[in-house]
């Protein structure tokens, strides 16, 4: 699939979605149909969200796109991801912060948790990225602070535990607004100890981030 791969990267290119080399040559190098279950890789380079089960979905790939660029990694950054799925978007990030950086992801489903290990094992990532089973809106303590944090599911509102995990003029993004797919990406600086500076990034689509700083379980 190295073809439509190149091909589709070529259109994210072109509309603008992925702007720098670095982010093109991640998405070039991670095989999205390896984080996919068998019956949907057919369509892993079509741009669009697809099911991954327990009602939740692989980002669709200009959504990655937006997310990696405005979080401008560097290698060797310490990096939390808020909702692992089946560990796309973690594998692309990993290939940008390197062997000396690494990429903790938070997922609550636990079987979803596991195929994501499998996968990132699968394609060579599994020492760059830890899965690790929870609530992500409490973040992840014992390996702060991060340089970047961002969720791949959209909160109520910015989850303060977040906010403290982040070095100083690190920063997170995070779909934040409605329950139901209409929300605003936003992207929290912290300038100092007790000051941070948001910033509206613009309308997006995400499942719901849930758990005791995000919505309540149905
Ligand atoms: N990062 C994924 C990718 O690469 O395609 C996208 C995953 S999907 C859009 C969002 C994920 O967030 C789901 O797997 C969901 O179970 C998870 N999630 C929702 N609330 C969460 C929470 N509080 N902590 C951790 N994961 C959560």
């Amino acid at each position: 699939m190295k073809y439509e791969r190149e091909d589709l990267v070529e259109k994210l290119f072109n509309h603008g979605y992925i702007k720098t080399e670095k982010v093109k040559k991640a998405m070039l190098q991670v095989p999205r149909e390896e984080f996919m279950p068998p019956e949907t890789r057919p369509y892993a380079y079509f741009d669009r969200p697809l099911p991954i089960g327990k009602g939740q979905t692989i980002s669709a790939p200009h959504m990655v796109a937006i997310i990696v660029e405005k979080l401008d990694l560097t290698q060797g950054m310490n990096i939390l991801e808020i909702g692992t799925g089946f560990g796309y978007n973690a594998a692309v990030v990993a290939e940008i912060v390197g062997e000396e950086g690494h990429v903790y992801t938070v997922e609550r489903i636990p079987s979803l948790a596991e195929t994501a290990r499998e996968n990132l094992k699968n394609t060579g990532y599994f020492n760059q990225v830890t899965v690790i089973v929870g609530d992500g809106t409490l973040g992840y303590p014992d390996k702060a602070p991060y340089d970047r944090i961002y969720g791949t599911a959209s909160a109520p509102k910015i989850p303060e535990p977040l906010k403290k995990q982040l070095k100083i003029g690190g920063w997170l993004i995070i779909p934040q607004g409605s329950r139901d797919y209409f929300q605003e990406l936003v992207s929290v600086l912290r300038i100092s100890h007790d000051d941070y500076k948001v910033q509206n990034l613009g309308g997006v689509a995400f499942v719901p981030m849930i758990g005791e700083h995000g919505w309540p379980e149905d």
